[in-house]
């Protein structure tokens, strides 16, 4: 049986680590660089900035930019999507007296909650397990939470750089030293147009990765610094749709069961997750986790499935499809968190290292909690004037001594005991919830995703045709996610193009954006497989299975405004 893992992509870390190539009076000089604008780095630059205002002699320090933020997409929240329910800790811990969650951009608290075990056409209530219990949480949405958090962070002296990816780590003498920006304006062939730009070396005292799930740059340094954990990182993929809807929702919904398949065989898990977004929207996402074995299943063509359950069309019945989008989530867990979350001048947070909380569905405190850590952190060590290996380590001590890592270690093996199915699975997990984590399984094993042999089913003859008005195709799902990519621009995927047939099914059905198509076929019985990059909303399940997606030019991506 083909597994993903055997054909390789052409992608080699060392060709992302750099020393700087602008000559030195072209670098720009920071004080700390963040990379990515999302809860994690926006928490990091907005703490930094309290620091500094406390601390004027030391803003002086660090010179004209004491603080800036890279972000890839369009504006920060461009690429931010979530459920998202959000437990409030981090926020409160971050911003203490000068603001209170009423003050925040959310759609209020969690008003009550409901969790169904679906078949085809019947929906079981069933009391809410532990891990889904949500009272004391407020829902957002996580792209306009994060625009907020910007604002927030220039108002507190960040300088935030969005349309700009941190495309190469530059290393000198085993030390981060800040990172070189992609270039824009190559045509496809990766010649230069009339409005290329080349990128540029930003150096700083503390670079900082909160890139989120499948983190390009923090791949690179978990490589080049032989950080990663024990345990291999394992992902799930998440599609998810706001809509606009005729009649309130009054709760949160969770939902396990249908679509998914129950048998082993399959190594179906996840859900889904149904959130009011105030009185006429809802947003409504299904999670799959991405070691299935089944080439032809597709988390897209699934939820479209879902929203045809009678419990579903009557919470959207009279509404309307407002955005889509797609993202990974880190699922692995405790076990697959990195050795350490530093190296020289680097400091790594949030979903980018995994800090996911995988039954809560929860990683946006984890990431606040953690951007707070690192600039606390990384704030120490520029007071006294070094940013040697040592002087970040109290950045791993503190993420120890947080919640992240006391939540992260109850749950430890949550995810890994679905392996064993769908039945087996539940009845490990409510034992160790029951138990806060206090039943020792032992150290579980997970397999990297890209591992699991194919096997392929008729699955994808049952997907429902697309209606365009509560079912959609991929493309009219692109489209609804803003995506901006230009055509013409390098390709940024890497997959190895000459594969088995059940691999490039498995691309084809896996990718939500429709990137992937079957070409010609040689004697060998292998095939080509054509690329549309352009397509990609950068949900980054493809290097969960097989290949390595790479940031594209800066900009481009979708543009979510409400995920
Ligand atoms: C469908 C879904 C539902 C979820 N539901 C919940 C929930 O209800 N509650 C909850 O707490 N958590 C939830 N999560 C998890 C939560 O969204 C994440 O844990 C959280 O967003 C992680 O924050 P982060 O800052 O680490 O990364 P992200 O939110 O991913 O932000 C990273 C940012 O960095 C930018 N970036 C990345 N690489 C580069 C680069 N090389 N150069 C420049 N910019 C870059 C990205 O564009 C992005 O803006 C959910 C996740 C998904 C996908
Ligand atoms: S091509 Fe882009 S959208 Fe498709 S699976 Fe890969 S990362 Fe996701």
């Amino acid at each position: 049986m083909a597994r993903p893992s055997n054909f390789p992509p052409p992608f080699s870390a060392r060709d992302y680590v750099t020393e700087p190539t602008d000559p030195a009076d072209e670098r720009i000089e920071v004080g700390v660089l963040v990379v990515g604008a999302g809860p994690a780095g926006l928490a990091c630059a907005i703490r930094l900035g309290q620091l500094l205002e406390e601390h004027p002699e030391m803003a002086e320090r660090l010179g004209e930019v004491p603080v800036a933020v890279l972000e890839k997409g369009k504006q920060p929240g461009s690429h931010l999507l979530s459920g998202a329910v959000v437990d409030p800790r981090a926020l409160r811990r971050l911003f203490g007296e000068r603001f209170r969650m009423e003050d925040l951009p959310s759609y209020g608290p969690v008003p009550g909650e409901s969790v169904y075990v679906l078949t085809r056409r019947a929906a079981l209530p069933i009391p809410p397990p532990p891990p889904m219990r949500n009272h004391g949480n407020w829902i957002f949405s996580l792209s306009q939470l994060g625009r907020f958090l910007a604002e927030r962070a220039e108002e507190a002296g960040a300088m935030i750089l969005p349309e700009t990816a941190a495309q190469k780590l530059l290393v000198s003498h085993g030390r981060v030293l800040g990172v070189r920006t992609g270039d824009k304006g190559r045509s496809r062939e990766g010649g230069e147009l009339g409005n290329f730009e080349a990128g540029s070396d930003l150096m700083a005292k503390v670079t900082v990765l909160a890139e989120g799930t499948q983190g390009h740059l923090t791949g690179v340094a978990l490589d080049r610094f032989g950080l990663r954990g024990d345990e291999p990182q394992v992902w799930e993929l998440a599609v998810k749709e706001v809509w606009k809807v005729a009649k309130p929702l009054d709760r949160v919904i969770h939902t396990m069961g249908w679509p998914l398949r129950t048998n082993k065989r399959y190594r179906e898990f996840g859900g889904s997750f149904i959130y009011p977004l105030g009185d006429d929207m809802v947003t409504i996402g299904l999670v799959v986790g991405l070691d299935y074995r089944d080439a032809s299943l597709s988390v897209h063509d699934l939820l479209q499935e879902l929203k045809t359950h009678p419990k579903i069309r009557k919470i959207l019945a009279g509404g309307e499809r407002l955005e889509w989008g797609a993202k990974t989530i880190p699922s692995g867990g405790f076990h697959s968190l990195p050795r350490e979350l530093h190296a020289p001048g680097l400091l790594l947070c949030g979903d980018g290292v995994g800090m996911v909380n995988v039954p809560r569905l929860k990683g946006v405190h984890y990431a606040i909690e953690s951007g707070r850590l690192a600039a606390e952190a990384a704030f120490r060590a520029l007071q006294r004037g070094e940013t040697p290996a040592s002087s970040l380590s109290s950045y791993d001590d503190a993420v120890r001594d947080s919640f992240i890592w006391s939540d992260l270690y109850e749950v430890r093996n949550m995810r890994q005991v679905f392996g064993r199915g769908f039945f087996v699975g539940g009845a490990l997990a409510s034992a160790m919830t029951m138990s806060k984590g206090k039943v020792e399984l032992g150290k579980m094993r997970a397999e990297p995703d890209a591992d699991q042999p194919l096997l392929v089913t008729d699955r994808a003859a049952s997907y429902p045709k697309p209606d365009g008005k509560l079912t959609f195709d991929k493309l009219s799902s692109v489209f609804a996610s803003g995506n901006k990519t230009r055509d013409d621009q390098p390709n940024h995927i890497r997959i190895e193009r000459r594969v088995p047939r059940e691999v490039a099914q498995l691309w084809e059905h896996m990718c939500p954006a429709q990137v992937y198509e079957i070409g010609r076929e040689d004697e060998d019985g292998t095939v080509m497989v054509d690329l549309a990059p352009s397509n990609c909303v950068q949900c980054g399940a493809i290097t969960a299975k097989g290949g390595r997606l790479t940031p594209p030019e800066g900009g481009s991506g979708p543009e979510y405004s409400a995920t």
